[in-house]
């Protein structure tokens, strides 16, 4: 299928890995140009020099905690005038509830749903100008099914979907339509340290840890960034007009719901 955005401009944020990789990567194969972040900047580098050779489009990357106003501040300048966002970001860390400070939650706050908010308000005004863009955020599934040791992403998750929810509809009549990407657990870095703390808990092995909660997954695997990302690309595409404010599961049956 022809997603009919080639020669579009994409900030694919957090970006150097992981889901965010994929989305990028995806888009890149849809003949997107991208501006790639993350912090580290030799992972960064060698992703959008990777993405450069096997898709031949324009890759920048900047490195910067894109949480951090100063730092997404040069994204944005980077960015400019870009016709796809994918705010991304890292998660926060699992806990208990009575262990978490203000100061956690600010954190979460600001990472998982005051930067995406931040982001759209910067790049949403130039899609609406040009009556086109496309917006996705990558939350969790922990949206629609909270993850109990997860409260501070549950929290700061939610706060965005209900953001997302009305702004998507405002924007919707300038062709600028904005979604939300749920993951269920994938094989990533992240994945990777949440089997390390059920392994440390349960004092079993991490690959036990992984076993146990493949069982309780229907497709009986973790996801990957590949098929993430083509959901992705296919959201940012010209034939996901009409989809809008939506909250797109991506989790092999692990949410338990009939709708
Ligand atoms: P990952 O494999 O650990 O990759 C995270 C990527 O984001 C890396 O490129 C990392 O590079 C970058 N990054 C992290 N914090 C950043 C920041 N503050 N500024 C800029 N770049 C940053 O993680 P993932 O599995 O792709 O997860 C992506 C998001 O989806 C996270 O919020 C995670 O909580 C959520 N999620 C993941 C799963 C899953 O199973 N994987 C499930 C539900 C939700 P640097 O470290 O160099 O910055």
């Amino acid at each position: 299928m022809d997603l009919g955005i080639a020669g579009k401009r994409a900030l694919v944020c957090a970006s150097s890995k992981g889901l965010g990789r994929g989305c990028a990567e995806a888009l890149a194969e849809a003949g997107v140009d991208l501006v790639l972040n993350a912090r580290g900047a030799a992972a960064l580098e060698a992703t959008a020099q990777d993405i450069r050779d096997r898709y031949g489009v324009k890759v920048t990357a900047v490195a910067a905690d894109i949480t951090d106003a100063a730092e997404r501040a040069r994204v944005l300048e980077a960015a400019g005038d870009v016709d796809i966002l994918v705010t991304n970001a890292g998660g926060p860390p699992p806990g208990l509830w009575s262990d978490w400070t203000r100061d956690d939650f600010i954190k979460a706050l600001d990472a998982n749903m005051l930067t995406p908010i931040a982001l759209m308000t910067a790049l949403m005004p130039k899609m609406i100008d040009k009556g086109w863009g496309r917006v996705v955020n990558i939350t969790s599934q922990s949206v629609k099914a909270p993850i109990p040791q997860l409260g501070l992403s549950n929290a700061a998750r939610t706060g965005l979907t209900g953001y997302v929810a009305g702004t998507a509809r405002q924007v919707a009549a300038h062709g600028v339509i904005v979604n939300n990407m749920l993951p269920g657990i994938h094989a990533t870095d992240r994945a990777d340290a949440l089997d390390g703390n059920v392994a440390r808990q349960q004092n079993i092995s991490v690959e036990e840890a992984k076993a146990r909660r493949e069982q309780t997954i229907p497709a009986r695997r973790y996801g990957t960034a590949e098929e993430f990302g083509k959901m992705c690309a296919f959201l940012c595409s010209q034939h996901a007009g009409f989809i809008v404010a939506q909250n797109i599961l991506v989790d092999g049956g692990g949410t338990n719901a009939t709708i």
